[in-house]
């Protein structure tokens, strides 16, 4: 059975289960596990009370949420042309290396994601869909449409950048917005900071990475004029090869 032909509802478990959970990283958020309980039945409210405008938000989804989903899917579809590795080497999404190897010099206990070489097979599925849901959010709040500033970062592009940094493949978007020519820096940071509260209220962000399985926002002494996303903070099983796509295509399904 596909996405979208048969109604999910609390208790319901399964593929089209973590795809929901999936297309709805953003409204609030829970783990991708394919178990539909109270976590998701509340993205699903939160997705029809925001985006659907519904008075009475179900928590069921059936057609006209569907149909929204799909809706909301298309209408922030994502340029991947924007947010592929800018090396010059690799496709745009690394060469799938590093599989299993760390920094070196790391403990067993630093053998974290912070640390971790991989070069995961394009940008992970929630980091996208929570940058769909930030766009959505910022414009009903007022702000201009967030773009990216920065998405894939593979090895070749961090020796020609001479860093070492490990998020960028695969786990972390960054996104910014149109400085206006009346605006300095100042006005930068103070915007940057009230949009990482308003995904922190809206989307279930944190700020800082000491919760597990929770999606993480650089916080403004690292990040003071644009906005940082990761998914660094998430179980190995919630990081398989799997959630990391490279086109609208794989990320939303059958659109
Ligand atoms: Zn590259």
């Amino acid at each position: 059975m596909k996405f979208g032909e048969k109604p999910l509802q609390r208790g319901d478990k399964g593929a089209n289960v973590e795809e929901l959970q999936l297309r709805l990283a953003g409204f609030r958020g829970t783990i991708w596990d394919g178990d539909f309980g109270p976590g998701t039945e509340l993205q699903v409210m939160t997705f029809q009370k925001d985006y659907m405008n519904m008075k009475t938000p179900t928590g069921i989804v059936n057609g006209d949420t569907f149909a929204a989903l799909d809706q909301f899917a298309q209408k922030f579809s994502i340029d991947f042309e924007a947010i592929k590795c800018p090396c010059g080497v690799c496709d745009g999404f690394g060469q799938n290396r590093f599989k299993n190897k760390y920094q070196a010099g790391k403990s067993e206990t630093e053998k974290t994601e912070a640390f971790y070489r991989y070069e995961y097979p394009g940008i992970h599925k929630a980091i996208l869909n929570s940058f769909k849901a930030a766009q959505f959010y910022a414009s009903q709040t007022g702000y201009d449409i967030p773009y990216p500033t920065s998405g894939y970062r593979c090895w070749v592009n961090n020796e020609q950048k001479n860093r070492q940094s490990t998020n960028h493949m695969g786990k972390a978007l960054d996104i910014d917005f149109p400085l206006k020519p009346t605006e300095d820096k100042q006005d930068d940071c103070n915007r940057c900071n009230a949009v990482r509260g308003l995904l922190v209220e809206k989307c279930g962000f944190q700020i800082g990475w000491s919760a597990n399985n929770m999606k993480a926002l650089e916080p403004a002494d690292i990040a003071p004029t644009w906005i940082h996303m990761d998914v660094r903070c998430y179980s190995r099983k919630y990081l398989d090869d799997k959630y990391f796509i490279k086109n609208n295509q794989e990320l939303d399904g059958h659109l």
